[in-house]
């Protein structure tokens, strides 16, 4: 008996065309992955509530603006556009690798710490296996893991932190990647070195740890760990850093993932030939180099973050202390109610129930001035 090949007509040619439902061509899980929403374009808040000024302080950019020194060096740049970037970064590389004390090897360079989430999960995740992270946490996390087909095991925060003990527990046979993002983004919540050491130095050989440090540079407390000493002493730890923050590059999206070399050639398998733009490397070159900046942002982030605490305080909002450049605080109402409030005063902020935090809502810290604005609107809407 001859074979009879079933073929499905996809494109039926009758005058016009029909198409099929898409959806049953997509990868498994992709229908479960809800596309990011990030906070509210500032034109948009302009238009809808007739703003002429707004301040935005939802999504932790940095309140001075880029690096001036980054910006001079784009411009030196421009005229050179017209050329592909260097793919490996190699410039790059070398100046973070002097800084850091680690080989040029244990660093690869991508457009984002987001986008190393993702060479991440593509290099290790295989169907089925198990990603341990937090819940509520950084979501980029549990998307790659449903691309990838792994499962997200969450695990509830405890105090507003990471509850490392129940996470070890959890760790089985398939658990293959482990987020921890530390400082903690919404919570602004770190884990101690003490704790930290602990998880990592009894991780199971087939785990890699992912410390996401988007806000390590942000951090004065001195039990913080540093996710690079693992790396250092040879533990499967992957750390995440970006110029997204501290620098003020977010709109360059210039990121970097470290950790020993193996695996960061194993994340340079699955990265795309020429991941960071020509301007995005000559920028965070030289923004590396501008410590006048850097201290600049860091104070201003502390004495931001002793404001808040004092007029919170002085409200009876109750806020979670934060090491990050935001603070996550209990307004006591519907967190979509107040955010709305604020836009109409052209102030807009993160509302919390997109982690469940309903009541909650994330501020950025910003100029002393915008924090004032901040604190104004936040009165006459309480
Ligand atoms: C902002 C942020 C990043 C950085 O993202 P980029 O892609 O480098 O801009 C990474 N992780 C967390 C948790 C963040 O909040």
């Amino acid at each position: 008996m001859g074979a009879i090949i079933r073929v499905t007509p996809v494109l039926r040619w009758r005058g016009g065309v029909t198409m099929t439902d898409i959806t049953r061509f997509l990868r498994r899980g992709i229908l479960d992955i809800d596309p990011y929403i990030p906070g509210k374009p500032l034109e948009d808040v302009k238009a809808e509530f007739g703003l002429s000024e707004v301040v935005k302080m939802a999504s932790n950019e940095n309140p001075f603006g880029p690096s001036p020194r980054a910006v001079a060096a784009i411009e030196k740049e421009l005229k050179n556009l017209h050329l592909y970037p260097e793919g490996p970064c190699t410039l790059l590389r070398e100046v973070l690798s002097k800084r850091l004390g680690i080989d040029k090897n244990m660093i690869t360079l991508s457009n984002g710490s987001d986008n190393c989430v993702v060479l991440v999960g593509s290099a290790f995740i295989n169907e089925g296996d198990e990603i341990l992270m937090a819940d509520p946490t950084f979501l980029v996390y549990r998307t790659i893991a449903k691309i990838m087909g792994g499962r997200s095991v969450p695990v509830k925060l405890k105090d507003h932190t990471h509850d490392l003990n129940t996470m070890r527990k959890k760790i089985g046979e398939r658990t293959k990647l482990i987020f921890v993002c530390n400082p903690h983004n919404p919570t602004g919540t770190i884990v101690k070195k003490a704790q930290l050491d602990d998880f990592v130095t009894t991780l199971p050989e087939h785990t890699i740890l992912v410390l996401d440090e988007a806000y390590a540079d942000f951090v004065t407390d001195s039990d913080h760990p540093d996710g690079l000493d693992y790396i250092k002493g040879g533990y499967n730890v992957i750390v995440l850093r970006t110029f997204s923050k501290l620098y003020g590059l977010a709109g360059l999206r210039v990121g970097y993932a470290l950790a020993r070399e193996e695996i960061i050639t194993a994340l340079n398998r699955v990265r795309e030939p020429f991941p960071v733009s020509r301007v995005g490397q000559v920028a965070a070159v030289a923004a590396l180099d501008d410590k006048e900046f850097r201290e600049k942002v860091i104070k201003n982030n502390e004495e931001g973050k002793a404001y808040f605490y004092r007029e919170f305080e002085k409200m009876k909002v109750s806020y979670i202390p934060s090491h990050a450049n935001f603070i996550l605080a209990d307004y006591g109402r519907d967190s979509q109610q107040l955010v709305r409030s604020l836009l109409r005063q052209g102030i807009i902020i993160r509302p919390g129930y997109v982690w469940n935090y309903h009541t909650f809502a994330r501020v950025t810290i910003g100029t002393m001035d915008q924090n004032r604005r901040f604190i104004q609107a936040l009165k006459s809407v309480l």
